[in-house]
């Protein structure tokens, strides 16, 4: 089988973005791929985490991974701390890794602008962890929103690298990214990408948030001030009126082109109460199951356990690989 890998970031609540361009391709894929899903702590911390929050955002973040419908016997689902492969093999590639390539990434550029007291050589470095984790499994494809295929092109061009300098040590990773649901807007700010860590939580629609927050948050999302207030699919035109289309697509299933015509008439605030009422549909079984696996720490602990063994030994054959390639005396 093909080897899928993906993770998030323990950052803050998994949004409904995480879910359209990455976690519902994740349970998808787990019959036909051989999958690794992990929650990227060492990613987080690029960011300033406020310790507890990290803790219980990892924790939350594994039980909602599960509440989707990740399945750890077909998947391995880890945590990359308890991997301690990732570091050590991102070690190795920041030498094969140029500044003049990593200035050129747009993320980094926008949490840089984002987090100006505090760019550190992490946030500047976190595409090159990206690869180490991705290139560590070998694996073939890599599912993911939109925002994250500079980074997949950049693991390409170090992997590619590095096989040019030795042989072929790493197999060449491609992006799988959704045709649909592949860059879910902010709500206030519909040409910027919806984040998790965004500071105005307005923007955002958690999956674990309460249906009537949720609800009210999608009420009060910015359309645009058309005074003929049409509603049809123009992300240009129309980001935010195309946003709650797509979010209305994905969450019932209809395609876009079927939705539009009954809105001919309709008003926004139509739209937006349809949407509400999508997402909650979606988000209220996954919250069912999370509400009971979140407070099961012993089985969150054994499938953090068995996730780790599994992708430690995996990861292990390719540093050491990687090691004896460039010349490391392995430890007698
Ligand atoms: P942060 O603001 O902390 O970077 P994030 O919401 O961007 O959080 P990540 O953990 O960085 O989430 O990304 C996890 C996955 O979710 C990645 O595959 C990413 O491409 C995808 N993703 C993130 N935001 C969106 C979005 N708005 N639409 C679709 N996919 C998204
Ligand atoms: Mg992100």
């Amino acid at each position: 089988k093909p080897i899928v890998l993906s993770g998030c970031q323990p950052s803050g609540q998994l949004t409904i973005g995480n879910y359209m361009g990455a976690l519902k391709q994740w349970v998808s894929m787990q019959d036909d791929y051989d999958c690794l899903y992990m929650l990227v702590d060492l990613h987080a911390i690029t960011v300033r985490q406020d310790p507890k929050s990290l803790y219980d955002a990892c924790l939350d973040g594994l039980a909602l991974y599960l509440a989707c419908g990740i399945d750890p016997d077909k998947s391995t689902l880890f945590v990359q701390s308890h991997v301690p492969e990732h570091a050590q093999l991102s070690w190795v590639l920041n030498c094969y890794a140029q500044m003049g390539e990593l200035n050129r990434m747009t993320q980094f550029k926008d949490k840089a602008t984002k987090n100006e007291n505090n760019i550190n050589v992490g946030l500047y470095a976190y595409p090159v962890l990206q690869a180490a984790d991705i290139l560590a499994y070998q694996a073939d494809k890599v599912p993911v929103g939109e925002d994250q295929k500079q980074h997949l092109e950049l693991t390409r061009d170090i992997a590619t690298r590095f096989n040019n300098l030795y042989g072929d040590v790493f197999k060449l990773p491609d992006p799988y990214i959704p045709e649909f649901g592949a860059r879910i807007m902010s709500l206030q700010e519909p040409e910027r990408k919806m984040s998790k860590s965004d500071t105005n939580p307005n923007n955002f629609i958690g999956l674990l948030e309460d249906p009537k927050k949720l609800t009210k948050k999608i009420k009060r999302a910015v359309t645009d001030s058309d005074e003929q207030a049409r509603i049809y699919f123009d992300p240009q035109e129309k980001p935010g009126v195309s946003n709650l289309l797509s979010l209305l697509s994905l969450a019932t299933g209809t395609s876009i082109d079927a939705l539009v015509p009954a809105y001919e008439d309709k008003m926004y605030g139509h739209l937006k109460g349809d949407v509400a009422e999508a997402v909650v549909a979606l988000v209220e079984p996954i919250q069912a199951r999370y509400e009971t696996l979140r407070h099961d720490r012993a089985y969150l602990d054994e499938v953090m356990k068995h996730g780790a063994e599994k992708a430690s030994a995996r990861a292990s054959k390719t540093l050491q690989k990687v090691y004896e390639t460039i010349g490391f005396i392995a430890r007698p």
